[in-house]
């Protein structure tokens, strides 16, 4: 008897703005594998990287799967002419695909893929590490592919979310995406908050329909199974679609944010958070976008609030001297500003008193007195009394202590939904007979 192999594949970068897409290309891995009654022993995996590097073409996802085979030989041969035959590479796709036949995933691979999450890998490092850990890799154009298709086999699970990706039919592919905006919001009333992120109900805006020329026709994500397919019979569109796969993901969960960002490790693209003290005060510029200055650690870091996360008006609201948590990515330093940090998230750990101090108030006429001169006190010009001490008062502060959030259409797919604060996911066991895959028939 031939014994059993058990085989990670990652892969990444298959994709270019003008189609195709990783998650696509899975689905058709999945679905020949499927044909051949391999075994999987986990959800495909779609897995987030870091989304503020500069070269990726949505939302840097990267996808792993775990199965078992006989024939490990035949299918790395299937899945290396899948990923050639859908890889968009004459429009700048670099794919990258590893194979790791191991049943555990040693650390090193964990923490490639951890600092894949918030800071900007050098491609050769991807192509050191295949070497010294001995992985059988393939990459076409620069590889570039290779840092998310190991760090997907390697990322680690403490929280995740399930999304329900449906494809479309090839003939379909480009052409506009038809649902019903009722159907939608209706399946979010029903199936939220065991579903995230699917309708705006604010600007009355579908959030599940990507708007390029890739095969995806909607993406539910929620947090089982059940859930998932629930809301796919809820959704109303008249176009045929191809089928769907459901993948175990890390969007929602926050997961590029939580490593805290120094003065030592705030590289240009790195994401993070940083506590810290504003030190000067909000200022609103061209556009609306919101800058302000933190102190931490006895450094200077600027920050700004872009208008369309919605967050501006908080920001703006800040004084000189709050303690703030906050959280976003690095920008570059342009010619007028060092690097700045784009806030994705704004918490208010201990707001600062708003003192106003004016001239005192005459008691009888309850007119504010003119000053004297210079140590000289107040007097109120209508009835002649004096005060020596200015008043003081306190404004109410328009910021509470709380953790502001960009508004869900400004979202990316790693943002942590407001339902899922302190929320951990554990519950997704794996099994066969679950409805993880579906082809429908022609
Ligand atoms: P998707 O369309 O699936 O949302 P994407 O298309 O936006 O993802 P890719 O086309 O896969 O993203 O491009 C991202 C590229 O960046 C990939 O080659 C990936 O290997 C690489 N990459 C991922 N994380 C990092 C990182 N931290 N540092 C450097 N390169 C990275």
């Amino acid at each position: 008897m031939e014994k059993d192999t058990i085989l990670n594949v990652g892969f990444d970068d298959t994709d270019s703005p003008k189609g195709m897409c990783t998650t696509f290309l899975a689905y058709k891995i999945v679905d020949l594998l499927q044909k051949q009654k391999t075994e999987f022993l986990d959800f495909p995996r779609l897995i987030r990287f870091n989304p503020n590097i500069p070269w990726k073409t949505r939302g840097n996802g990267a996808v792993s799967m775990k199965i078992k085979t006989k024939n490990p030989l035949k299918i790395k041969n299937q899945i290396k002419n899948l990923v050639s035959k859908y890889s968009d590479t004459k429009n700048g796709a670099n794919p990258g695909l590893v194979f790791f036949e191991s049943n555990s995933i040693p650390s090193e691979f964990t923490k490639f893929s951890k600092l894949a999450l918030w800071q900007l890998i050098n491609r050769n490092n991807a192509k050191k590490f295949a070497k010294k850990n001995n992985l059988e890799i393939y990459f076409q154009g620069n590889g570039q592919g290779l840092i998310g298709a190991i760090g997907a086999i390697g990322y680690d699970f403490h929280d995740h979310t399930l999304e329900l990706l449906s494809y479309r039919k090839k003939s379909k592919f480009g052409k506009e995406r038809k649902i019903s905006t009722d159907s939608v919001r209706n399946m979010q009333e029903k199936t939220s908050p065991h579903t995230f992120n699917s309708f705006d109900t604010k600007k009355g805006r579908v959030l599940i329909t990507p708007h390029g020329p890739d095969p995806v026709f909607y993406g539910v994500r929620g947090e089982n199974v059940d859930s998932l397919i629930h809301a796919t019979k809820i959704l109303k569109t008249t176009e045929k679609l191809d089928g769907y796969m459901i993948f175990k993901s890390n969007q929602g969960t926050g997961d590029h944010l939580k490593n805290d960002l120094t003065f030592e490790n705030m590289k240009p693209y790195a994401s993070g958070k940083i506590q810290g003290i504003v030190s000067i005060s909000p200022k609103i510029v061209k556009g609306g976008h919101v800058l302000f200055k933190i102190t931490s650690n006895n450094h200077d870091f600027w920050c700004a609030v872009y208008k369309p996360t919605g967050m501006t008006i908080h920001a703006s609201n800040l004084l000189k001297g709050d303690k703030i948590i906050v959280g976003g990515g690095v920008r570059k330093a342009s010619k007028n500003y060092p690097r700045i940090i784009n806030l994705e998230f704004l918490e208010i750990l201990s707001p600062v008193k708003n003192i106003s101090i004016s001239n005192p108030e005459c008691k009888k006429c309850n007119k504010k007195m003119k000053s004297k001169g210079l140590n000289q006190g107040f007097q109120c010009i209508h009835c002649g009394e004096r005060e020596f001490k200015k008043t003081s008062h306190e404004i109410p502060r328009k910021i509470k202590k709380q953790l502001y959030l960009p508004k869900i259409s400004a979202h990316r797919h790693l943002s942590r939904p407001l339902q899922r604060i302190g929320m951990k996911n554990k519950s997704s066991q794996f099994n066969e007979s679950l409805s993880w895959f579906c082809v429908y028939r022609k």
